[in-house]
């Protein structure tokens, strides 16, 4: 599968035996080395644009200073218990493309509001870039991608069906990550009542009983039981069918007699103040026990939020505030109403590097059940380039930049690509800069491949190519120059079909 007979459109598909193959090769590799080629892409952007990778700061991500949500309880770093660490990307059997043409040594990701929808609606784009993923190229090879998205409100199945409707092809859970897909993992440790905010209705409650939490109560719950809660929030008549009714709990006489173990923000809250409200209240309660007041505000229970997004990009011509802004004010007014006294809280999502790590082993899981690919006996790593497509400076670059930092170089590459066509505006400095930055998803995927194209030239013309994995034939040149990457000498390389 590594190395792969190209299908061009228009072309019946051809078969190259072992020998002929390596034939071809040799004597494409020795007209190259004639030439002295050199490409002059391979040093692409790399050199040009140095990652700002940083550190994640501890005020608004998980870092070793803070207590670890998700690790050992033996005092284990942030970095060793990422939210990512022990979880095990869950992922359906999906059907193999097991005789399919497919690239073994690089991959995407995506970001999808911003990127491939906005709105609602797919990004022109969007659907040609998938097209050419799903081998409509020039060389009829298919690429690996998954999804990494900081949104959520719905369950994965839901969210890939939408997705698939948007994009016109089939997106499988396999390949898909939301915001509170990690908290999936915490269901375990908090076997009790627990607080889910946010999203429509009851979608996220629904959401967080299929990750195995056994007592999901909603701020619907509490000003059903409470109206007082929130003065100014009234339930609708549809509200107050749907939540539950907290006070006719066996041994459950008043609020108080309830404790909430955690909360859970799944995903943005349709009602900031009383939602705002009723987290305030847990955190500065005793031990989280419901209604009750904390003399010293340093026992409420755990609150999470499935990312750290503070804008993001929706049908508006202008960003929109996202859950990352109601976490920076929960932080602040508990601040500001306990006479000084901080808040942690904890974020999931880009661009936590443990949500990159978790994205890399579900692409590994995804490669192997899809496509067949799996590392060699021996090979360090399954995949040697992740290409990630985002809008969001702030937590895709980031996040992207942060993870090709700890990979290290004998680790997978993570290569960031920023698009112009969500948050980041086209003109301003981007606080965390891309490797590449590009008009679009459709640009972004073609900067990929030719990016790859032209590795494997290089590597081919230097002789170093041979039992490399993914090396793709040579005849491929001739789709490279169509692609306009190559010019000059490079023309005169092209090796003709045969
Ligand atoms: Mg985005």
């Amino acid at each position: 599968m590594s190395s792969l007979a190209p299908q061009r459109p228009g072309m019946p598909a051809r078969q190259i035996s072992a020998s002929s193959f390596a034939e071809e090769f040799t004597a494409a590799r020795n007209r190259l080395k004639k030439l002295d080629f050199e490409h002059e892409h391979e040093q692409d952007h790399d050199d040009e644009s140095p990652m700002a990778s940083p550190a994640l700061s501890s005020s608004d991500s998980l870092t070793s200073e803070e207590p670890s949500p998700l690790g050992s309880e033996d005092g284990d770093s942030m970095d060793d218990a990422s939210p990512a660490t022990p979880i095990t990307p869950f992922t359906p059997m999906a059907d193999q493309d097991s005789n399919d043409d497919v690239a073994d040594n690089f991959a995407f990701a995506f970001d999808i509001d911003g990127v491939l929808v906005r709105g609602g609606k797919p990004i022109p784009e969007a659907i040609e870039a998938m097209k050419v993923l799903n081998g409509e190229n020039e060389y009829g090879i298919k690429v690996p991608y998954i999804f990494l998205t900081n949104g959520g409100g719905k369950s994965e199945s839901e969210r890939c069906a939408d997705l698939s409707q948007q994009l016109e092809l089939e997106v499988s859970e396999g390949q898909f990550i939301c915001g509170h897909t990690p908290m999936r993992e915490l269901s375990s440790r908090y076997s009790g009542s627990v607080l889910v905010v946010g999203g429509e209705g009851e979608k996220c409650r629904q959401v967080a009983e299929t990750y195995g939490f056994r007592d999901v109560i909603t701020p619907g719950d509490i000003l059903k039981a409470n109206a007082s809660t929130a003065p100014f929030r009234k339930l609708t008549p549809a509200e107050l069918s749907a939540s539950r009714d907290l006070l006719s709990r066996p041994g459950v006489g008043k609020l108080s007699d309830i404790v909430i173990e955690a909360v859970f923000v799944f995903a943005d809250s349709r009602d900031w103040a009383s939602d705002l409200q009723i987290i305030l209240d847990i955190a500065q309660s005793k031990g989280g026990r419901l209604e009750t007041r904390s003399e010293t505000f340093d026992e409420g229970p755990p609150i999470f939020f499935s990312h750290n997004d503070v804008l993001w990009s929706a049908a508006h011509e202008h960003v929109r505030l996202g859950m990352g802004a109601l976490r920076k004010i929960v932080e602040t007014v508990f601040e500001e109403t306990t006479g000084g006294k901080k808040l942690t809280t904890y974020a999931f999502g880009k661009p936590q590097v443990g949500t990159f790590e978790f994205a890399e082993r579900l692409l590994q899981k995804w490669r192997a059940e899809k496509h067949g690919l799996v590392a060699g006996r021996g090979e360090k790593r399954g995949v040697g380039t992740v290409y990630f497509v985002g809008d969001t400076p702030e937590s895709d670059i980031r996040g992207t930049n942060a993870m090709d930092e700890k990979s290290g170089r004998e680790g997978t590459e993570w290569y960031s690509i920023l698009v112009k066509t969500g948050v980041y505006q086209e003109g301003t400095e981007p606080r965390f800069k891309p490797r590449k930055l590009v008009g679009n998803v459709l640009d972004a995927v073609n900067h990929g491949i030719r990016r790859e194209m032209a590795r494997k030239m290089k590597t081919s013309s230097g002789g170093q190519g041979q039992g490399q994995r993914g090396l793709w034939p040579l005849g491929d040149v001739t789709g490279l120059k169509k692609m306009g990457e190559v010019e000059g000498r490079m023309q005169e390389c092209v090796i003709s079909e045969h």
